[in-house]
């Protein structure tokens, strides 16, 4: 029962059906109540001002449901309006962004390239693995921690810009025109000595997915060492990458007589390095020799009395230290037996 709403629209009471009606269903609704009205009406016969005031009534009762009828039916339309809005406000879903970009680490590994036998002692090359995903900065050895800038240092020589395809070691990697590209002035641990795999990882991370500068010592054209290896330094991300893996603990200085362009750093930075006891100087020192004894011609020094110093005859190419620091500030590598 909405009496009320009945009320307001019809006259009589009758309006429940009326009032009902304003929905589309009244129509029918409205109808039963006119024909009840009727029924009223047939038993009073007698009076005829009865019998016309009823068809009046009653008239005006269907008058109205049918108005009703009409208009309950007309609306219909607008209660459609809102449907369709909301259904497209789900597909929220973002597109979904891949995560690592790091390409090019399924290398396989490269033929091992035995070098001739020459006797000049340029470090071995050994690849390894191809590169796993950019390893995290080693940023701590065992030693001291990083401090400072990184190591920087300009342009010298011709340069060229190159990409990196693959790490072989922390001092060699291969570009992407296919050149295997030997960092000069630097000799990192060879295979089965200690932090090789830090060194790797660092020139990893400082070389790769970047622009990489090499800086040749002289003319590009003389570049070529003897292992067809192209021989530079290199720059990256605005560091002196060559530099840096001194910095680091992770490599020797390594001076050819002809190596020139950068000397006076990298001597700089192994020193920071082994004050700070990074890395190769984390090891303690064996007792100091009386003489160390080095070779010109390949950056090796030797403590007196190692073997393989016997094979280096007296003559220019030999020379001697009175220390180890020395042999190491002169750019000479202890050979691996005299390592420790
Ligand atoms: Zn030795």
């Amino acid at each position: 029962m909405s009496p009320s709403k009945g009320n307001d629209r019809g006259s009589k009471g009758r309006k429940s059906g009326t009032g009902k009606s304003s929905r589309p269903s009244k129509g029918s609704s409205s109808k039963k109540g006119t024909g009840r009205a009727r029924r009223p009406a047939p038993p009073q016969g007698p009076s005829p001002i009865a019998v016309a005031a009823v068809g009046l009534v009653v008239l005006l009762l269907l008058g109205i449901s049918l108005f009703v009828a009409f208009k309950g039916s007309a609306p219909q339309p607008t209660p459609t309006a809102t449907p369709s809005a909301t259904p497209t406000s789900t597909p929220s879903a973002r597109p979904q962004r891949t995560p690592k970009p790091t390409p090019e680490t399924v290398e396989t590994p490269e033929p091992v390239e035995t070098p001739e036998p020459s006797e000049a002692p340029e470090p071995s090359e050994t690849p390894e693995s191809g590169p796993e995903p950019v390893a995290p900065a080693t940023q701590m050895g065992p030693g001291g921690a990083l401090t400072g800038p990184p190591a920087m240092a300009e342009f010298r020589g011709e340069t060229e810009t190159v990409q990196v395809k693959r790490v072989i070691d922390g001092d060699t990697f291969v570009t992407t025109d296919g050149r295997k590209i030997r960092m000069i002035g630097i000799n990192t641990p060879e295979v089965g000595r200690p932090f090789k795999k830090d060194a790797a990882d660092a020139l990893k991370e400082l070389i790769w997915g970047a622009e990489v500068t090499l800086e040749y010592d002289g003319p590009k054209a003389k570049a070529i060492g003897r292992y067809k290896r192209t021989l530079a330094y290199v720059h990256a991300k605005g560091v002196f990458v060559t530099g840096e893996i001194v910095r680091r603990g992770l490599a020797y200085v390594y001076l050819y007589p002809d190596t020139k362009s950068h000397n006076e750093e990298l001597i700089g930075y192994q020193r920071e390095a082994r004050a700070a006891k990074r890395y190769l100087w984390s090891k303690p020192l064996p007792e100091p020799a009386k003489v160390y004894i080095g070779n010109r011609r390949a950056p090796y020094f030797h403590r007196e009395g190692c073997n393989r110093i016997k094979r280096l005859k007296p003559g220019k190419n030999r020379v001697e230290f009175k220390s180890r620091n020395e042999a190491l500030d002169a750019g000479m590598n202890p050979c691996d037996d005299c390592k420790t």
